[in-house]
């Protein structure tokens, strides 16, 4: 995608110490596939409009165009007709259509789609679309908040949280989980808390104490608190001995401790959830049936992303001195990928039209002349991104 065929013909490696083209291109090619695995699905030429709610996709609120109507627009039309916008990285979100152009964007059409109806009523805006995260509604990049601290995304509903505001002591290793729900998604979907039987230290022994749940009925090894749930579920079923057993009120009969916090969940916990009749009306209610399915996961769309290129091969010794440097964020690559093309490009052009040879500082400093510039753009949240 990149064509600088006629630029680089020039330039030509001459020692061990110079980065040839070829490297460049490959650090490129690695920029791409981070930026690839952000984007995952999103096409950056077409309006994701026609194809409607869009089940997972990289979104984009315009405060140029729709300062006052919270709005979201997909990809391509970021780049394509909101260039040089001032634009809040939503990073990515589910079920969503793209609204550039529509009526939330007074004086302004849609470059690519024009087609759209005034509004599309099954979106979802929180307070991101305002460029706000958190329960403390605070802007990201927050230029007044000096700890040190990462944005983790609800996978429920969506918003970005300070660690240190999911109500937790401090938080778990990383490696422990894969997906957060923050508190007040937890109060409002409390029966979560039964599959979230683990504190901290007791994290390994969830995956057996699920499989064997079956066997084990009746049995209370860990009882802490009755839960509250209350309602339909519990004596509809409970004795009808050829219905599907329920799994969730196995585990509620073995007591949930329900916490006022978010919760950390391992990978494939959404495998475990009951799906139970009872269960799926119970997430159809509260509209939460996408837990059920693993496509759902920023994970699975990201690996659709980095699938769509075959990862670059080798690299020199160049590469490596390259590949040490402060690696820009994901999110970051995505913003200005556009920009470190051009940039680039016009970079090495100089280059070659003297017939100098790239020199590694010469990169260098084009890196971080890169990413200063990129610290001063506004941002949206880093994702977080545990691996
Ligand atoms: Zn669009
Ligand atoms: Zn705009
Ligand atoms: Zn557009
Ligand atoms: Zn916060
Ligand atoms: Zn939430
Ligand atoms: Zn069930």
């Amino acid at each position: 995608m990149l064509n600088m065929e006629e630029s680089l013909a020039p330039v030509e490696k001459t020692n061990e110490d110079v980065l040839s083209m070829v490297d460049v291109l490959k650090e490129e090619a690695e920029l791409e596939e981070e930026a690839n695995a952000v984007l995952g699905d999103s096409d950056d030429q077409n309006c994701t409009y026609p194809m409607g709610y869009v089940s997972r996709q990289a979104l984009y609120a315009c405060s140029t165009c729709s300062p006052e109507n919270p709005a979201g627009v997909c990809l391509a039309c970021s780049l394509e007709c909101h260039e040089g916008h001032e634009l809040f990285e939503l990073y990515t979100k589910r079920n969503f259509r793209c609204d550039c152009g529509n009526s939330k964007f007074p004086g302004s059409t849609c470059k690519l789609y024009s087609e759209k109806d005034a509004s599309n009523s099954q979106n979802a805006y929180n307070q991101n679309f305002k460029g706000l995260y958190c329960t403390c509604h605070r802007p990201y990049p927050d230029m007044e908040d000096e700890i040190e601290d990462e944005m983790i995304q609800c996978v429920i509903c969506e918003d970005w949280y300070h660690g240190r505001h999911l109500g937790v002591d401090s938080l778990p290793p990383c490696e422990t989980y894969s997906e957060v729900v923050c508190a007040d998604c937890m109060k409002k979907h409390d029966f979560l808390w039964a599959y979230n039987v683990q504190s901290q230290d007791t994290k390994c022994m969830v995956k057996e104490e699920v499989k064997s749940e079956v066997d084990v009925e009746g049995a209370s090894p860990v009882k802490t608190q009755e839960t509250k749930e209350n309602g339909s579920d519990q004596g509809t079923s409970d004795d009808t001995d050829n219905k599907m057993s329920c799994l969730l009120k196995d585990l509620q009969k073995r007591g949930t401790s329900v916490q006022g916090s978010g919760s950390f969940w391992q990978d494939g916990w959404r495998n475990k959830l009951c799906k139970c009749a009872d269960c799926m009306v119970k997430y159809k209610a509260g509209e939460i049936e996408f837990l059920t399915d693993e496509v759902d996961t920023v994970h699975n769309y990201e690996q659709r992303g980095r699938n769509k290129t075959t990862p670059c091969s080798q690299y020199d010794k160049g590469m490596q001195a390259l590949s040490s440097m402060n690696r820009i964020q994901q999110v970051e690559v995505l913003h200005g990928f556009n920009d470190l093309k051009s940039e680039l490009t016009d970079y090495l052009k100089k280059f070659a039209e003297n017939g100098k040879v790239v020199r590694e500082e010469d990169i260098r400093e084009f890196f971080s002349g890169m990413e200063a510039r990129k610290r001063q753009r506004a941002t949206g949240p880093i994702p977080f991104m545990c691996k």
